[in-house]
């Protein structure tokens, strides 16, 4: 329900994992424990048994993407743009060194490339990058 969300706090440089499919309440409270996760929520009566439980918790309200990073902000959350994570698996990104060879076609020699050490996907910053990065500043502001 929240993977939008994910993606969007991976690109503020969060460590935020993606729970496997087929995990039931219970797992997904054992895996926070396992991995000192906060676990991320719209479930009430799941947050309620976190709470129960001592499992770190957010629930979040919104089902709208602006007002859920809003909402991460109010908690203090930190929204600005840092390349540190994969935005699809939230492996950890590397940058690629001058003379390492560069796939991507039109980027400038010294344009910093990065790349995710678990599945390979290269990140630079194009146009795309400097909308989400005036996106999250808005959110920043509120
Ligand atoms: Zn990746």
């Amino acid at each position: 329900m929240l993977l939008r969300m994910a993606r969007w706090l991976r690109m503020a440089g969060h460590d935020v994992s993606n729970p496997p499919m087929d995990a039931d309440d219970l797992d997904l409270m054992q895996i926070a424990k396992d991995e000192e996760r906060t676990l991320i929520t719209r479930d009430r009566d799941l947050a309620k048994r976190c709470r129960r439980d001592g499992v770190d918790c957010i629930l979040v309200e919104s089902s709208d993407l602006d007002d859920q990073l809003r909402e991460m902000v109010l908690l203090g959350i930190d929204l600005e743009m840092r390349p540190e994570r994969c935005t699809i698996c939230n492996g950890p990104l590397r940058e690629m060194t001058e003379s390492e060879p560069r796939e991507v076609a039109n980027l400038a020699e010294d344009e910093p490339l990065w790349r995710c050490e678990s599945c390979g996907k290269l990140y630079w910053e194009g146009s795309h990058w400097a909308r989400i990065k005036e996106r999250l500043e808005r959110l920043r502001e509120g």
